[in-house]
């Protein structure tokens, strides 16, 4: 028999309970207030109190017994807490306790309690109750953190049980998600909770299989491919396909999660989703992600501001949507002392070089070209805007990549960034 076995979890209701508590220092005064947080009637017995003990004692609930203890004290009690620094007294609280069937607890000795009070995870509407009988307390305070970390899936599980309840037929919800830029360690918990909870996953191609995984493996899976779209109303249709998915699916009442790469609300449409949502009268929640410009910078170390070289970042589309050639963005206006995170750009590296040098940017600005950002392929370039096409060239850069266009471009020297990659060209041009 495992030694656990003989205890039995139960959650003793204490609304409006008598509890007597022997002793008021740290530990004590952490009972206490848990005690009457959960209505109870307090008594305390101690020779002195904390501060806060005393100031909860003039508000009520809350009885102060200065002194020492005697057993008649717990005749009204309905539970005990023993917790004082000396063990001898613990003992005979204990003792008294038991003698009168009230079950009691000694603070830091299991073989003295009755009932052990076990580490606690709440959730809005949840309370979890962990114990190891105090044999591991380690292993309980992982536990703990484990479910912690994952207090927004069970809140959406028991989202989902509660509508189980009332109607099947009510709409689920659709969580508009970022994944970041592809390392599933750069999820936030929010989003590694509701993926896997997910009863449908609506994704985009650039999220990788890695973090797709994470959803169940029973959850449905559908990917709207931006690879082979066709010109003109290709990307339309893309778009409404999607909205119409996540519509159909929320109203079957699934949680729905439409992963997007990078922050939901950086060229990623979120908007649109967002607005196409609440028309249908569909509930939806947006989670951040990590934009590929923050993520990639952090991986290239390009501080995006900095003292004294860049006091700006401007995030810009290279491509203002899939179906347009040309830029929508007038580079002129960009401000020439901060620092640019150019998404979307790599077919059109020439034509930016050129918009950025025709716009006022010096030839001898620095820029850096993340591809496969926090990926394990990834690589980095830099040199000067020049140099720019060339380099774009002569290294194959592919989608996805972000260019920045700055001084903080050329932040570090190469030896300390730790790059893996093939340099084409030194720092400075
Ligand atoms: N919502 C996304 C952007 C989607 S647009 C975000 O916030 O990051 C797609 C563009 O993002 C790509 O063309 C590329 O410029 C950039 N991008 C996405 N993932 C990237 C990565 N891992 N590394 C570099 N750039 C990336």
């Amino acid at each position: 028999m495992s030694a656990m076995r003989r205890y039995l979890p139960v959650f003793h209701d204490i609304l409006g309970a008598s509890v007597l508590v022997v002793g008021a220092g740290a530990v004590g005064t952490r009972k206490i207030e848990a005690l009457l947080a959960g209505g109870a009637r307090v008594t305390v017995v101690a020779k002195e109190f904390s501060t806060a003990v005393e100031e909860r004692a003039a508000r009520g609930n809350l009885a102060l017994l200065p002194g020492t203890f005697h057993p008649g004290q717990m005749e009204e009690a309905e539970l005990v807490f023993a917790a004082t620094p000396d063990r001898a007294l613990n003992r005979r609280v204990s003792t008294e306790a038991r003698r009168r069937r009230i079950p009691v607890n000694v603070a830091d000795s299991p073989e003295e309690c009755t009932f052990l009070l076990p580490a606690v995870v709440r959730g809005e509407e949840f309370t979890a109750a962990i114990s190891t009988g105090g044999r591991h307390p380690g292993a309980a305070k992982g536990l703990r953190e484990f479910l912690e970390d994952h207090r927004a899936e069970i809140s959406v599980r028991m989202e989902r049980g509660r509508r189980r309840v009332r109607i099947a037929a009510r709409p689920g919800k659709v969580y508009i998600v970022g994944a970041g830029p592809g390392d599933p360690d750069l999820l936030t918990v929010r989003a590694l909770g509701l993926l896997r909870s997910a009863d449908a996953v609506v994704h985009d191609y650039l999220v990788p299989a890695e973090i797709l995984s994470l959803a169940p493996a029973k959850a449905a899976r559908i990917c709207f491919a931006r690879r082979g779209k066709t010109a003109g109303h290709g990307a339309v249709l893309k778009q409404n396909a999607i909205h119409k998915a996540m519509v159909r699916l929320a109203r079957e009442g699934k949680s729905v999660v439409r992963l997007k790469s990078g922050d939901p609300l950086v060229f990623g449409r979120g908007g649109e989703e967002a607005e196409h949502l609440s028309r249908e009268g569909i509930p939806f929640e947006i989670v951040p992600g990590i934009t590929a410009a923050m993520g990639s910078a952090a991986a290239a170390a390009i501080p995006l501001t900095h003292r004294g070289r860049s006091s700006s970042v401007t995030f810009v589309a290279g491509h203002e949507t899939d179906d347009k050639g040309n830029s929508a963005v007038d580079w002129r206006l960009l401000p020439k002392d901060g620092t640019l995170a150019v998404y979307m750009g790599v077919g059109r590296v020439a034509a930016i070089a050129e918009e950025l040098a025709g716009s006022g940017f010096s030839p001898d600005t620095p820029f850096a070209i993340v591809e496969n950002g926090n990926r394990p392929e990834q690589r980095i370039f830099r040199g000067t805007l020049s140099a720019l096409p060339r380099i774009a060239v002569e290294s194959r850069v592919r989608s996805p990549a972000i260019l920045f266009v700055g001084r903080t471009a050329a932040f570090l020297p190469f030896e300390n960034t730790g790059e893996t990659s093939d340099e084409a060209v030194p720092q400075g041009g």
